[in-house]
């Protein structure tokens, strides 16, 4: 279902050449033969619900001033990171070399496999639990999900609120999965089975093209 890695030129190693590159200090290796088959979304904004701000990328770079906002307090000290970051815009931001392993996914098990961080690729959309994304984040996400395909072996992606439920909510019910299905026609098994048909795909008839294997 992969076209061939080496037709991919956007690529530079595990960096996106189209994002903007925010080197974060807050990776580590994979372990050796992992299989980067999963792609995790999530959603955050700092302060939460705050858009537009350089806080989330001065998190991820460790540079947040935790004083700034009585919110930080919850977050002091923390060393986290994505691979990716999709603004309201729809600008794309990359933190972490793809090849590398981020700090994003916490405990967490999907596809019978614990320790997502060790073999995902992390996205956070900018955004907030239970608020919606916008249109420019969809097709940025899109773009930028057909582009890991080309480059890692991808079969599953699902949120982080589904790899570590009951801990997690994000990217939450505001999240079109739908959408993001139907835009990259990939086999309804990469999805979580509890997002594979929403109310907005419940209500359409049979697609007039079937999903593509
Ligand atoms: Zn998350």
């Amino acid at each position: 279902m992969r076209p061939e890695p080496e037709t991919a030129p956007l690529w530079q190693g595990g960096w996106l050449q189209s994002a903007r590159r925010v080197a974060s200090p807050n990776f580590g290796p994979r372990p050796v033969g992992a299989d980067i088959d999963l792609i995790v979304l999530h959603s955050i904004s700092l302060p939460p619900g705050v858009y537009g701000g350089p806080e989330v990328e001065q998190l991820f770079t460790n540079r947040l001033d935790w004083d700034a906002h009585p919110y930080f307090q919850q977050i002091r000290g923390m060393e986290v990171s994505s691979h990716f970051f999709i603004r309201r815009c729809g600008e794309l931001v990359q933190f972490v070399d793809a090849d590398a392993r981020a700090w994003h996914a916490g405990r967490s098990a999907w596809r019978g496999r614990d320790n997502c961080n060790d073999d995902s690729i992390g996205i956070e959309l900018e955004g907030l639990e239970g608020d919606t994304f916008e249109p420019a984040q969809y097709r940025t996400l899109q773009d930028l999900c057909v582009q890991l395909a080309l480059r890692y072996p991808i079969t599953h992606i699902a949120g982080h609120e589904h790899i570590a439920p009951g801990r997690k909510n994000d990217p939450g019910p505001g999240f079109d999965w739908a959408q993001l299905q139907q835009s990259l026609r990939w086999a309804h098994a990469c999805f979580p089975e509890c997002t594979r048909l929403t109310a907005s795909a419940a209500t359409r008839t049979t697609p007039a093209q079937p999903p593509t294997a």
